[in-house]
């Protein structure tokens, strides 16, 4: 592995080649399923032929110009996804952290624009993720993370994920909104009851707060919706989303109403890249599949299958895993064995996983995947457990 990359990732000593649908290849074409999706951005696979085709015909005519100037594709795509969802108002940025450092300002934006600038301090969740800029890091207060990096950014405050109460006493004169991811990802698949959301909007009613709702990860179709918080039947102020939106290509945005996002006025926010014509090529693209209809009963469907048979698979092998988490095809298997070994095992069967926090092993497959494709990796998950049982 070369010495010139910079070594924040303890990478595994594997390259892809290429990749169709759900299935990746090493330079020496040995194949890999892949139940990982880049971490849930290939959310239409690999080569996705429209994908590509909408790529190509973007790449020949104009990959980019300034935010200075209209951007059709981008008009477009926001228009759509305002009709597709609680928001008014929609602003391209090129990744999930950047989404959420979109959506913390319009937050605090949002109550100095009304006369309350009094009002920035922001509630987020024990074993949240928000991204690696030096605000969503502090948003998420991940020590691990945080350490050695000088001054946070003030202004959070943070309280158990799930518990309304703690969430309630955390209020202050100073709290401008709410900020939770409905699936936690990194945090280890933890999915937020719908009780606990329904609370959320009804405090955040009460106390005039904004409702921002992470969902980088779990949103563009991961649980079956187009956004996880629908399950719910509430609706936030403002919403954050990356990863899948671009099946690949780096692209995310914020989502607001325009009660929300009445501050943010000329001059209030900007990208140079963020909402280019090539991203939004590929961003129309991508939503033209998760619009199809019946797309989302399918992804329905295949999740509930994926899950009938990890569930078989956890009861079989009770001294390797404890449980099934999460929702749709963000699904989380709790080990009872070290997470980081059965991955091992698993990708040394030809199976892509990635670990996430609370010693958890996600599955996050591309959203397109056939029955074929579960029978296969439950195969190789069946052997690793074996495997792992015998040595337990
Ligand atoms: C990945 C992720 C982020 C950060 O997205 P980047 O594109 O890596 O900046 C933020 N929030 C959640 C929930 C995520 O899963």
């Amino acid at each position: 592995m070369s010495e010139a990359v910079m070594p924040t990732y303890a990478r595994i000593d594997l390259a892809f080649e290429r990749g169709e649908g759900p299935y990746l290849y090493t330079a020496e074409n040995r194949r890999y399923l892949d139940f990982a999706s880049g971490i849930a951005v290939n959310s239409l696979g690999h080569s996705h032929p429209k994908l590509v085709a909408a790529l190509e015909e973007q790449g020949r005519k104009l990959w980019h110009v300034s935010n200075l100037y209209r951007i059709t594709g981008g008009e477009e795509l926001a228009k759509r996804l305002v009709a597709n969802s609680f928001a008014d108002k929609v602003f391209f940025t090129n990744s999930g952290t950047e989404a959420m450092e979109g959506a913390i300002k319009l937050a605090r934006k949002y109550h100095s624009h009304n006369g309350q600038p009094q009002k920035y301090r922001i509630i987020t969740c024990d074993s949240a993720f928000h991204g690696r800029t030096m605000t969503a890091l502090s948003a998420a207060g991940n020590e691990k993370h945080l350490d050695g990096f000088g001054p946070r950014t003030p202004g959070f405050d943070h309280v158990a994920f799930g518990n309304l109460n703690e969430l309630r006493a955390a209020i202050s004169d100073e709290t401008a909104a709410i900020m939770v991811e409905p699936i936690q990802g990194e945090g280890g698949i933890r999915a937020a009851s719908m009780d606990f959301l329904k609370g959320l909007r009804t405090v955040c009613d009460e106390f005039g707060l904004l409702l921002i709702l992470d969902e980088v990860q779990c949103g563009n179709g991961r649980t079956g919706k187009l956004f996880a918080h629908e399950w719910a039947e509430i609706e936030p102020d403002v919403l954050a989303t990356a990863k899948g939106i671009g099946g690949g290509f780096p692209l995310g945005a914020f989502l607001a109403t325009d009660k929300a996002a009445a501050g943010m006025v000329p001059g209030t926010h900007g990208s140079t890249y963020g909402g280019n014509p090539l991203a939004m090529a590929i961003g129309n693209a991508v939503l033209d599949v998760l619009l199809e209809e019946g797309f989302m009963e399918k992804v329905i469907e295949i999740a509930d299958y994926t899950r009938d048979r990890l569930e078989n698979l956890v009861a079989s092998y009770p001294a390797v895993f404890q449980e099934v988490r999460g929702s749709g095809l963000m699904l989380g298997l709790k080990c009872r064995v070290l997470n980081t070994d059965v991955i091992s095992a698993m990708r040394a069967g030809g199976l892509l996983s990635v670990g996430a926090a609370d010693n958890v092993i996600r599955l996050l497959p591309p959203l397109v995947i056939e029955r074929s494709h579960v029978d296969e990796a439950i195969a190789i998950l069946e052997d690793v457990s074996k495997n792992m049982a015998q040595a337990a």
